[in-house]
């Protein structure tokens, strides 16, 4: 898409007035939003071109190097942002956020419209997923993988111990030299840690400080407490639009999570094949009791 795709009578006639594109060249992202909010399509041009880049790359990395599906991304991501902003929503300052996850979600989309397989190696036996979508079970199972490879070489083990060799606590415990109570535990921790970080994955905060927040928004979501940040993290969301839909994206995804249970370990693995299994497994099969 093209700035004209948004709206020809109103785009390109603006595109040409490099005397407003200069004007503006220093003015910040969030005064930039709040112009196109007011209706002047003057100030997307801008945020348009000082963002296309960032979000083409962004989509590169979705879209696993796909070109035409990388583009559509970035139209769609785009698109939404300048009809958000003339809907007085969308962001107010973090614009790069805001179009990451945009992207990402638009690239899980378009996947989707094009029914096209994404190369997940090495994970068989895909979940069946809600809608019975295969091209969204192997987006689930692509962030399940990347949480799975963030995990420590001993919660991998257990993992892999649990579900691929469908083995107990007991057996974990002996195959890593530590007491079945250890074992159980381990795996516990390890189920948690993969959650969490598949849940991680959704998202793509545009710095530092929104990673950080978006780390305690998933810590939150799953359960862990975040009592002593939470001032820092309100003061963050709220003037954070990136965030806070980063947020809202985040507790969509772990509704479709088991949820944290105390005690929750490994005796018989049931069916199910590596992370996303386990990512996806009902929080009462496989607890140790
Ligand atoms: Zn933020």
């Amino acid at each position: 898409m093209h700035v004209e795709s948004f709206g020809a009578a109103e785009g390109v006639a603006y595109v040409e007035d490099f005397a407003y594109v200069k004007d503006v060249a220093y003015v910040e992202d969030a005064e930039l939003c709040e112009q196109v909010r007011a209706g002047d399509p003057r100030a997307f041009h801008v945020l348009w071109e000082r963002h296309v880049a960032m979000a083409r790359q962004c989509a590169i990395g979705c879209t696993r190097g796909s070109a035409a599906d990388a583009e559509d991304a970035v139209s769609e991501a785009m698109l939404g942002l300048f009809q958000a902003l003339r809907g007085g929503r969308g962001p107010v300052g973090n614009v790069p956020g805001y179009l990451r996850v945009s992207v990402r979600r638009a690239a899980a989309r378009t996947a989707a419209r094009r029914h096209r397989e994404l190369p997940v190696a090495e994970l068989p036996d895909l979940p069946a997923s809600e809608n019975g979508c295969r091209v969204t079970a192997y987006f689930d199972v692509a962030c399940a993988r990347e949480a799975f490879l963030g995990l420590s070489e001993q919660r991998r083990i257990a993992v892999r111990l649990l579900v691929l060799e469908e083995k107990g606590a007991g057996q974990i415990g002996e195959r890593l030299g530590i007491a079945s109570s250890a074992a159980s535990s381990l795996v516990y921790r390890a189920k948690e840690a993969l959650r969490a970080g598949y849940l991680r994955r959704h998202v793509s905060p545009a710095d530092a400080e929104c990673a950080d927040v978006m780390d305690r928004v998933v810590a939150s979501l799953r359960g862990r407490s975040v009592r002593r940040h939470t001032a820092a993290v309100s003061s963050h969301l709220h003037r954070c639009a990136a965030c806070r839909e980063g947020g809202r994206q985040l507790r969509d995804v772990n509704a479709g999570l088991p949820q944290r249970v105390r005690g929750e370990g490994v005796r018989a693995a049931p069916g199910g094949r590596v992370a996303a299994g386990v990512v996806r497994r009902t929080a009462g099969s496989g607890t140790a009791g």
